[in-house]
């Protein structure tokens, strides 16, 4: 029997079989008091209450359309309910397979099994299969929608960061983070490109550059504006190298922005 139908009738002692319990209605019982030929005991369970709810006139009498409501819809709710734990013991499943490094077959190990039906007979544990096709699936999923709602609602403002490398087969990769105002990184993606460049330089082969590189290099005046460059950039240098150190004093930060500031 679901929770909510538990102020709304009274448990008795009497058994009907092995194993049901009966009970009374409690406005029934109210009304008509214990031993009246006429208050009948009904089995301690959801859909034979309801049932009698439905056909009872002193409970329709007696309660709010509101309460009635929340009486019948209890069944869906409980239902909605169990679906909810569910969701979440599969969650928990998945969070604890990744953070202990098991391998997914670890839910279909006898043991585990075992110690799962110790600590309680009604759980279920799913398949290896399961874990990682249906439950997999729908905590990305779920994660994903959680995930966009958060950043989109950050009011300070999200960071967004990329990487790029490449591995042992020449494979172009670059992963992306996400980073929200707390600091609570998601990772996005991580995307390979096929290499574009289809031969690889031998050593053997002369050491060559392109035109464009060799006008550019040969220029007096690109090597001046680099010169240039590097001064103007030396103290923003400095000064950032001050800025992100922890142990940064606030006369050092005062006078940073000082410098930048009179530009
Ligand atoms: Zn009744």
């Amino acid at each position: 029997m679901v929770q909510t139908l538990k102020k709304y009738i009274i448990s008795t002692n009497k058994k009907s079989g092995a194993t049901n319990k009966l009970c009374y209605c409690r406005v029934c019982y109210n009304k008509l008091g214990e031993d009246h030929p006429n208050l009948k005991t009904i089995a301690d369970k959801t859909d034979r209450i309801l049932k009698h709810f439905k056909n009872c006139q002193n409970f329709q009498d007696l309660y709010s359309q509101q309460e009635k409501d929340e009486v019948f819809n209890s069944k869906e709710e409980s239902h909605l309910g169990k679906r909810k734990n569910k969701k979440k013991f599969h969650l928990h499943l998945l969070q604890v397979t990744i953070s202990c490094g098991f391998p997914l077959s670890w839910v279909n190990n006898p043991e585990v099994i075992e110690l799962f039906k110790f600590l309680n007979p009604q759980i279920k544990l799913p398949d290896r299969k399961t874990l990682s096709t249906e439950i997999l699936s729908d905590v990305v999923k779920d994660f994903d929608a959680m995930m966009l709602e958060k950043l989109a609602l950050d009011r300070i403002g999200i960071t967004f960061s990329f990487d790029g490398w490449t591995n042992v087969h020449e494979q172009e990769l670059m992963g992306s983070i996400l980073m929200s105002s707390e600091e609570q990184p998601y990772s996005l993606a991580t995307k390979f490109e096929p290499s574009t460049s289809l031969t690889r330089r031998r050593p053997t082969d002369p050491l060559t550059i392109s035109r464009n590189v060799y006008n550019i290099v040969m220029n007096n005046s690109f090597w001046e504006l680099l010169t240039k460059l590097k001064q103007i950039l030396i103290p923003y240098c400095r000064i950032l190298n001050i800025l992100q150190g922890d142990k940064a004093r606030l006369y050092e930060i005062l006078h940073g922005f000082a410098y930048f500031y009179q530009f």
